[in-house]
């Protein structure tokens, strides 16, 4: 298993030697090492890339089409062995990181396409010898940090727009999973040396480096809301453009014409997906008072249904949670949910039937309100915790009540409601009767804490490319206007 990084279309180990372990969440054994990559790896990385952009800025869009188009057949063909790798190191259940290989092959399709389109535009001179244009350029090199939920989507949402719009980048996985992107050192052998270039390691060292110096000329960020506001105070102080994905910590607003057959399994896929780990995961649940009482009777019938296990084996429904940490979390904000009141109906515990790896049984919680964390903070685990409304615009008001601003889902089929809900909640997505759906061809990105950037889409590629006006006069000739003609 080739586990080098890729710089300069060359593998190599980290400069030190170093390597670092990489464990399966749903057994704690060591199944990989990467190369543990520090500042000077790093640096290496930039002035590659910073080489590359000389010529692949100026590829022609037909030629970066058909590398692109490569680059989402090489993915295609090696679904399988992706998946696998990404089950072993991410947990998720091995269905599910299939088709996170099926939506990134599609996202290169989509931008080799959509680039061949969008540009700038020639505008009205004010001289009539002139030609006055708008330019859309790529920046330069693109620093992409993932994080290890959806590393390879997350990467492609990043990478396959900063290609096509000219940029040269330098991929920075989570230290949690950067197994399977090492594998995409082959994925990306068809784009000339330097254009793609992956290190590996720590944030605080390597992933600090792209951020901090001079020669990377914009950062794609996917994570949390502490490490994006850390890398948006570090590039304001070099000016340096950021795209922020941030956090979330989603509503999901039942309306009491819900069909519970569908509402039901749809509350808990949009919460349960992952384990509870999608930045748009469904955190919290608000269901009309005349129909609460069914509504949670057969969420916690359907919920204790699911089943728990490692993400290779296919009866899986819910692998674990990625590390020790983030179960903990998940603990102590249910604990103290408990602890304050909350009634758990099922769930709330490590699971007995696992001696190890990191599982959490899917957790239904009622009798909470906003003054408890569940409701506040993101959890980021599987949990769903209920609360009853009166008036939709009460609804409206509870999902407003939060931080964050990522995504939201309501089942009704209520044009009205449909209409306030779209118009009224502060969320970068907004699903109604159609929970978590993805389509490349609209942006995705939140509101708030959750960052203000956009994704996928038009507007997913333009947020690689910056603004040039060009005044050109065919005449060179003295101005009215300058000293000493003017009056
Ligand atoms: P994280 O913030 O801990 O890490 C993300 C990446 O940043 C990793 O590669 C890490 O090594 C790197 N990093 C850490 N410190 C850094 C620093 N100082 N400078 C540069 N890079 C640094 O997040 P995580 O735990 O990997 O991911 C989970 C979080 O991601 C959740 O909050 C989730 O909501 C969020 N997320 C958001 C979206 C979205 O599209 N909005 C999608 C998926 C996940």
């Amino acid at each position: 298993m080739p586990t080098a990084m890729l710089i300069n279309g060359v593998r190599v180990p980290s400069a030190t030697g170093e390597w670092f372990d990489v464990c399966d969440p749903a057994t704690e054994t060591v199944v990989g090492r990467a190369p543990m990559a520090n500042e000077a790896d790093a640096r290496a990385a930039i002035v590659a890339a910073n080489r590359a952009f000389r010529s692949w800025r100026t590829a022609t869009a037909h030629e970066r089409a058909e590398l692109l188009h490569e680059v989402a057949r090489k993915i295609r063909e090696r679904t399988d062995e992706l998946a696998t790798q990404l089950t072993l190191e991410g947990g998720k259940p091995l269905l599910e990181n299939r088709d996170e290989m099926g939506w990134s092959a599609a996202c290169f399709d989509y931008y080799a396409e959509l680039q061949r389109n969008t540009r700038g535009r020639v505008i009205p001179s004010v001289e009539p010898s002139q030609l006055a244009m708008v330019l859309k350029e790529p920046y330069g090199v693109v620093a992409c940090i993932v994080p290890w939920n959806y590393p390879i989507l997350l990467m492609s949402w990043k990478v396959a727009p900063a290609l096509a719009a000219g940029n040269t980048v330098i991929i920075k996985p989570s230290e949690m999973t950067p197994l399977t992107t090492l594998l995409f050192a082959e994925i990306f052998d068809p784009l000339p040396p330097g254009v793609v270039n992956i290190v590996t390691g720590y944030g605080a060292t390597v992933g600090r480096e792209l951020v901090v110096n001079r020669d990377t000329h914009m950062i794609a960020f996917t994570g949390s809301f502490a490490t994006g506001r850390e890398i948006a105070r570090l590039a304001a102080e070099r000016v340096k453009r950021t795209h922020l994905e941030l956090g979330g910590k989603d509503a999901f607003i039942v309306a009491e014409d819900a069909d519970l057959d569908v509402a039901v399994p749809g509350v808990a896929w949009a919460a349960l997906l992952n384990a509870g780990q999608v930045c748009t995961s469904t955190e919290r649940v608000y269901v009309h008072s005349s129909i609460a009482k069914p509504f949670t009777e057969r969420l916690v019938e359907f919920v204790r249904a699911l089943r728990l296990g490692p993400g290779s084996d296919p009866n899986t429904d819910i692998g674990p949670l990625i590390g020790a940490r983030y179960r903990q979390k998940v603990e102590e904000h249910v604990d103290e949910a408990r602890s304050q009141g909350a009634s758990i109906l099922t769930g709330g515990r490590r699971p007995p039937q696992f001696a190890r790896g990191f599982f959490y049984e899917p957790t239904v919680l009622t009798n909470v309100d906003h003054s408890y964390r569940i409701m506040r903070e993101e959890t980021f685990g599987p949990t769903i915790p209920v609360m009853a409304y009166r008036t939709f615009d009460e609804a409206i008001a509870f999902a407003n009540d939060c931080d964050y601003g990522l995504g939201a889902n309501l089942y009704t089929n209520d044009p009205k409601k449909v209409k306030q809900y779209y118009e009224e909640v502060k969320a970068g997505t907004c699903w109604v009767n159609d929970p978590l759906t993805d389509n490349d061809a609209g942006p995705f990105g939140g509101m708030k804490f959750s960052g203000g950037s956009r994704e996928l889409g038009e507007e997913g590629l333009e947020a690689f490319l910056e603004t040039k006006h060009v005044h050109w006069d065919f005449n060179q000739e003295k101005k009215a206007w300058w000293y000493p003609y003017r009056t």
